[in-house]
């Protein structure tokens, strides 16, 4: 294993520890679901993810992102200066690319129908930033591999991006409540967990709402941040799938395809 890899799986351990003693010393809202249940399920969601992008994305994406290096294609290798300095102008492109996918997700029905899996989520904490359907991750490869070539994803880039992202993610999903001030300097920064309790809100105009799974910079250009919730007060959830039975793992994994039209789906 290569000092890289073992640095990034370092960080990684490290930002999800840090993330589970915030949930534990500065839990938001108690649970719906025993947690134990709840955690697991979305760990079993979360593995078949990690094998979509294994065995799918990576083997699609990767080889990409070398091409992209070798030949000096796409937007940030046409750019002066150094290496790292694209690398970071691609990280931040894919960053708002990521932002741009997220809304599409939400407005195209047949996307939705997936992603809805990840909202469906009684309960929000970090394990639910790692339950995505399979097929989401599936859909989502072509779009990658858009960003990849239109960006200038170098591998360094592209695995510096999926980190930050990954840690991110688990922040921002975590049921955890920052102290005010916190949470006002941060949010300037980054998504925080306020901001994506009120995305996961049962509330419609909420749920339309911080899109951003990175820097917060991208909701606040495009209009669409919203603070107008505190994260202990957030129901988590969509509307017509809040009973419990309805959210099982085989419950979750089939509804992407559940006829005809979802009554929860905004677009029905
Ligand atoms: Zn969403």
């Amino acid at each position: 294993m290569g000092i890289a890899k073992l640095a990034r799986g370092a960080f990684l351990v490290a930002a999800a520890g840090a993330i589970f003693l915030l949930e534990r010393r500065r839990r938001a809202r108690g649970y719906v679901e025993r947690q134990s249940v709840h955690a697991g399920r979305n760990l079993i969601v979360a593995g078949l993810s990690a094998a979509t992008v294994h065995f799918l994305e990576a083997p699609a994406v990767v080889p990409l992102a070398r091409v992209v290096a070798r030949r000096k294609w796409g937007l940030v290798q046409v750019l002066p200066g150094p290496a790292w300095l694209r690398d970071v102008g691609a990280i931040l492109l894919l960053d708002y690319s990521l932002y741009v996918w997220h809304i599409v997700a939400h407005r195209v029905p047949a996307l939705w129908r997936f992603h809805l899996v990840h909202h469906v989520d009684l309960d929000l904490d970090a394990t639910t930033g790692l339950r995505f359907h399979a097929g989401e991750i599936a859909a989502s490869v072509p779009w990658r591999a858009a960003q990849v070539l239109a960006i200038g994803v170098t591998p360094r880039a592209l695995t510096l991006w999926q980190t930050l992202t990954i840690a991110s993610v688990l922040f921002h999903h975590s049921n955890s409540r920052l102290s005010e001030r916190a949470e006002r300097a941060l949010s300037w920064i980054v998504t925080t967990p306020k901001m994506h309790a009120i995305h996961h809100s049962i509330d419609p105009a909420q749920l339309q709402s911080n899109f951003s799974s990175g820097l917060a910079v991208w909701d606040r250009i495009h209009r669409t941040a919203r603070f107008d919730a505190d994260p202990r007060d957030v129901t988590v959830g969509v509307v017509g799938h809040l009973d419990p039975r309805d959210v099982t793992f085989a419950r979750i994994l089939t509804l992407p395809f559940a006829p005809p039209a979802l009554p929860s789906d905004p677009h029905a």
